[in-house]
C-alpha cells in the first residue's frame, strides 16, 4: 500500500450540470486530499496530448471536440491507493456496466459524455499531472 497521487478531471458535461461540488465531496468523504484544482477550457494541443493513446481510434476527433467544448475542472488528489480507488468510485466506461452509486453510474448514460476522467495507472497519473499542472506536482 502506498500514498499515491492521481489526476481527476470533471469533463465539460459535469461542469455544465453543476456536479463539481458533489464529486469533490465524494473524494473528500472517502478520505482523499485535494492537492490542486483549476477550472479551464483545455487547448486542443493539451486535449490531444492527454488522449494521445486514443489517437488512432474512430472516436478521437469527437473526444477532443467534446473535451475542448467548455471548462473542465482539473484536479490532483492524494491518498492511499487513490489511483485504483478513484477508478472504482468513477464507475465503468460503458454505461451498461457502470454501477449505481458510482459517479458515472449516477450521472451518465452515454459512453462519450461520462462526467469524469481518472488516471488508470501510476505512469498515466504522473504524465497527466505533469501535462495539466507541471512536473513539480507530479
Ligand atoms: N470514449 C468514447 N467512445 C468510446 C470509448 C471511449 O467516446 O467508444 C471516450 C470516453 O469519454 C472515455 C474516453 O474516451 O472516457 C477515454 O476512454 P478510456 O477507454 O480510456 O476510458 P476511461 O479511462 O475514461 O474510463
Amino acid at each position: 500500500m502506498a500514498i499515491e497521487k492521481t489526476y481527476l478531471m470533471i469533463k465539460p458535461d459535469g461542469v455544465k450540470r453543476q456536479v463539481i461540488g458533489d464529486i469533490v465531496d465524494r473524494f473528500e468523504r472517502r478520505g482523499f486530499e485535494l492537492k490542486a484544482a483549476k477550472l479551464i477550457v483545455p487547448s486542443r494541443e493539451v486535449a490531444e496530448a492527454h488522449y494521445a493513446e486514443h489517437a488512432d481510434k474512430p472516436f478521437f476527433g469527437e473526444l477532443v471536440d467534446f473535451i475542448t467544448s467548455g471548462p473542465v475542472f482539473a484536479m490532483v488528489w492524494e491518498g492511499e491507493s487513490v489511483i485504483s480507488l478513484a477508478r472504482i468510485m468513477m464507475g465503468a466506461t460503458k454505461p451498461s456496466e457502470s454501477q449505481p452509486g458510482t459517479i458515472r453510474g449516477d450521472y451518465a448514460v452515454t459512453i462519450s459524455e461520462n462526467v469524469i476522467h481518472g488516471s488508470d495507472s501510476a505512469e498515466s497519473a504522473e504524465r497527466e499531472i505533469a501535462l495539466w499542472f507541471g512536473s513539480e506536482l507530479a
